[in-house]
């Protein structure tokens, strides 16, 4: 095939997507371009990843590293910037084909915005942007013709489901959920977990923040609402299930009552290489499935009663506006206090519910009030004792 290669921007490439998704471009070099490379702080790996994979440009997100990035690339011609306007002008040159959103949190929405409106396809790694305005995004891809491919794991499952059956109604999706390392924990004994034990994942390997959000279940709550937005969803059509195996990545169900599943290996490498090179199957050399190693896939319903954060963020898909933002903001502050040891891990439930209860409510919030609700989150959450 003689298909030009795809140019990519990677935003976020020294975190657990990012590295994972650069193994896939090294692997067919014959298909993509790394066009930009973009870190929050690693400057040391960011350099490295530079100098392998030559880039144009490179961004650094904190501004104290730039002179030490620049030192280390003018040499080779790449350009360096530094911050957060530099990373939203970057996704918009030319040269670009994709944006893979793989920088995790509320950092991501701006560049997102900015990629979008310079009609760039968007490889969404960054949940939390859809979560906070998934309205907002989605639209202004319609009108941009942008599509989103979704790289989460559960979502791509989805996607790769629906290939062929874009005009039939689906009635459901089941997205599984490994119910991570605190499955069938009382609240006595989540009361006492440690954050080394909250940052072990049965299954995957990924940064802190999104490993906290299995722990807590918060994760899946936010992939209910990442699914609501990318597949036209409304919440009673979206389920979650426990699968510990992590085999079964999710399913939909059509009108019929047909189930399709997409299954396999837990190994983000095979959504990351999907959502860029859609529509094609590239090949890869990741570790195939056996039946026989996992004679037993089993499944059970989530307990959220003592895992709430589930049960918020259905409440907050529900109440809409701007409360998925507050969720969301809430939970990356509860995370990080959870994280330096200020909070138990059931006082992040808390610590949310109050942000929800206390912060003004929006029901059709423009971008510039999702900045404030973001803001107004934070510091209540910061401000929150328990
Ligand atoms: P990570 O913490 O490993 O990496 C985050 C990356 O973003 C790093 O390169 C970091 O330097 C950069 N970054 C962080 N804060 C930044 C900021 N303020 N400005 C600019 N850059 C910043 O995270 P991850 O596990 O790779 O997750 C990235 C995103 O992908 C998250 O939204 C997460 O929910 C989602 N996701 C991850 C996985 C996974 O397996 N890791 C699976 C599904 C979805
Ligand atoms: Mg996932």
């Amino acid at each position: 095939m003689t298909s030009a290669k795809k140019h990519i921007a990677l935003l976020g490439s020294t975190g657990s997507i990012g590295t994972q998704a650069l193994e896939v471009i090294a692997s067919h070099p014959d298909q993509f371009e790394v066009e930009v490379l973009t870190a929050g702080s690693n400057a040391q790996l960011l350099i490295e990843q530079a100098q392998r994979f030559n880039p144009n440009v490179v961004v650094i997100g904190n501004e104290e590293l730039y002179d030490h990035v620049f030192a280390a690339l003018d040499p080779l011609d790449i350009k360096v910037y530094a911050g957060t306007a530099a990373l939203c002008s970057v996704v918009q040159m030319d040269t670009i084909d994709m944006v893979l959103t793989a920088l995790v949190g509320y950092a991501g929405l701006k560049p997102t915005i900015a990629a979008i409106e310079a009609k760039k396809h968007i490889a969404l790694a960054n949940k939390e942007t859809l979560v906070v305005a998934g309205d907002l995004i989605t639209s202004l891809a319609r009108e941009n013709a942008v599509n989103i491919y979704p790289v989460d794991s559960e979502h791509s499952a989805i996607f790769q489901c629906l290939v062929g059956e874009f005009h039939n109604p689906i009635e459901k999706i089941v997205l599984t959920a490994s119910g991570g390392p605190f499955r069938g924990f009382d609240k006595v004994k989540l009361a006492r977990v440690t954050k080394a034990q909250a940052l072990k994942h049965p299954n995957w390997d990924m940064g802190a923040k999104i490993t906290i959000d299995s722990a807590s279940l918060m994760n899946k709550g936010l992939e209910v609402i990442e699914a609501k937005w990318l597949f036209a969803l409304s919440a009673r059509q979206i389920e979650v299930i426990v699968h510990p195996q992590s085999i079964v990545h999710s399913l939909v169900q059509f009108k019929d009552g047909s189930m399709k599943a997409q299954m396999g290996l837990p190994d983000m490498k095979l959504p990351i290489q999907y959502a860029l090179a859609y529509p094609q199957r590239l090949s890869s050399d990741f570790p195939r499935f056996n039946f026989l190693d996992y004679p037993q896939l089993t499944f059970e319903q989530p307990d959220i009663e003592t895992f709430r954060n589930l049960q918020l963020a259905y409440d907050a898909m529900n109440k809409g506006g701007n409360m998925p933002c507050i969720l969301n903001a809430a939970n990356e502050v509860a995370v990080e206090k959870f994280l330096n040891d200020d909070i138990g891990f059931l006082e992040m439930s808390d610590l949310i519910a109050d942000c929800m209860h206390k912060v003004s409510f929006i029901e059709k919030p423009s971008y510039e009030d999702y900045v404030h609700s973001d803001l107004e989150t934070r510091e209540l959450a910061k401000a929150l004792k328990y």
